[in-house]
């Protein structure tokens, strides 16, 4: 049924899929749910056929400090009324590479989206992967815009039962619905929803 699904990717994210739990153990960095094996941390997949054991292992090399302009992928790990806060886990191209010290981003509910949000809890949720450019790296924390059409969610988190969602319809205008709950929900989407590789 997943036996064509690839597993042979290099760098997982959390809650990247990389294997069905007939032919592999869940290792450090991953976990079983439903017979599929996910990441759980950003690392090098390592699927070992001896021990049948698929783990991610944590990356050691690390990256000088970030700049503006970069664009970088997080998760989003809370939402206030007028912002989200952001877990950088990879800068795009250097994925392989640790980010340094600052790890933690916000984005303001005026760098959103290019059209006018009120809300933006109807754009993010926890759990969410976005990719973001970092606009200012000045102050305590990282401040980051998902407001061009390749950038925001690649991945959401449904608010009811946790699993993806998915494009509703084939819509690409952030209308998403979980295929296993039926829930209905809007994110500020990055235009190759789900299609996304670090
Ligand atoms: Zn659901």
């Amino acid at each position: 049924m997943e036996a064509n699904v690839e597993t042979k990717r290099e760098f997982v994210i959390p809650g990247d899929y990389i294997g069905v739990a007939e032919e592999f153990l869940p290792g450090d960095g991953a976990y079983e749910e439903n017979g599929k094996i996910y990441a759980t941390m950003v690392g090098n997949l390592d699927l070992d056929m001896s021990r049948r054991s698929a783990s991610v292992i944590s990356r050691t090399n690390v990256l000088p400090q970030l700049k503006e302009g970069d664009i970088v992928y997080g998760e989003i790990v809370s939402v206030k009324p007028q912002m989200v806060y952001v877990d950088l886990l990879a800068l795009e191209g250097h994925a392989d590479k640790k980010l340094s010290a600052n790890t933690k981003a916000r984005i303001y509910v005026s760098q959103t989206d290019k059209k006018y949000v009120k809300t933006i809890s109807t754009e993010f949720r926890n759990g969410d992967i976005v990719r973001a450019r970092v606009v200012d790296t000045q102050g305590d924390s990282i401040r980051l815009s998902t407001a061009e059409d390749s950038l925001g969610v690649i991945r959401a988190v449904c608010g009811v039962c946790k699993r993806t969602l998915e494009n509703k319809d084939g819509n690409l205008e952030g209308n998403l619905e979980c295929k296993y709950c039926g829930s209905k929900e809007t994110r500020k989407t990055a235009d190759d929803y789900l299609k996304a590789k670090l």
